[in-house]
């Protein structure tokens, strides 16, 4: 299918890596050029490399924290006009809420919920004007179902969760989409690192954690960033202009409920 999208513009945060890059990629594959944004300047740069190798689109690598006023400013002037923009950003540390300090809390909601509050503000009205503009913001299935550990991820991204869909219905008319992607478990290095420490806090080899993991999983497999990315893609397609203020679960089936 072809999704209509090529020669568009995409500013892709956290996208040296994981879902971030899965996403990247799969825009480049559609012949979107991409501005992509990660924090650690040799792994961007090489990642920037593949894309643009597989794909032959133009790639711009802007090293910086995107959870800084710095770093969108530096993001928003190498991409100052996205027509499609990807929300993302590290996730918050697991814990017991009794331990998350009020600075704790300030970092999630700055890395989870504001800073793409903050994105969309710099980029909506001008996809507005053009009459055509995509906004895909990376959760967590956290947002639908709490996981117990990560109090700082289900609140800030839930704060998220309620802005989009206000302010999706508010630019619905002039051709611009907002919509959120919440994975499951995805294999890339945020899980790799979870289970390599509970395999160290439960004494258990690093396999037996991954088998029982995944045996919690109706697909019986950990997603790929390649299809994260290609969801994303065609939710920034021409073909998904009517699905605007959606929460789309990618888990392989492991949220148990019927709705
Ligand atoms: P990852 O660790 O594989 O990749 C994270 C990427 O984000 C890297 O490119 C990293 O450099 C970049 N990054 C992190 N903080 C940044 C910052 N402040 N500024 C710029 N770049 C930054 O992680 P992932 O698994 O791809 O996860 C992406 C997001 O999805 C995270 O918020 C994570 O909590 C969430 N998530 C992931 C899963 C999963 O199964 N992988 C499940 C639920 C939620």
């Amino acid at each position: 299918m072809d999704m209509g999208i090529a020669g568009r513009n995409a500013l892709v945060c956290a996208a040296s890596k994981g879902l971030g890059r899965g996403c990247a990629q799969a825009l480049a594959a559609e012949g979107v050029n991409v501005t992509i944004v990660a924090r650690t300047a040799e792994t961007l740069e090489s990642t920037a490399a593949a894309i643009r190798a597989t794909t032959g689109v133009d790639v711009i690598a802007v090293a910086c924290d995107i959870t800084t006023p710095e770093g969108r400013a530096a993001a928003l002037a190498a991409c100052p006009q996205p027509d499609i923009l990807v929300n993302n950003a590290g996730g918050p540390p697991p814990g017991d809420f009794r331990d998350f300090t009020h600075d704790d809390w300030l970092r999630a909601l700055e890395a989870n919920m504001l800073t793409p509050i903050e994105l969309i503000k710099a980029t909506i009205d001008t996809m507005s004007a053009r009459g055509f503009g995509r906004i895909v913001n990376i959760t967590s299935s956290s947002v639908k179902a709490p996981i117990d550990v990560l109090g700082l991820s289900n609140g800030a991204r839930s704060g998220l969760t309620g802005f989009v869909a206000g302010v999706a219905r508010k630019v619905a008319s002039t051709g611009v989409t907002i919509n959120n992607l919440l994975p499951g478990l995805f294999d890339t290095d945020r899980i790799g690192a979870t289970f390599e420490a509970q395999s160290k806090g439960q004494n258990l080899p690093l396999d037996e954690v991954r088998r029982r993991r995944m045996a919690t999983i109706p697909a019986g497999r950990f997603g790929t960033p390649d299809e994260f990315g290609r969801a994303c893609a065609f939710l920034c397609s021409v073909h998904a202009g009517y699905i605007t203020g959606q929460n789309w679960l990618l888990d392989g089936g492991a949220y148990p409920g019927t709705y």
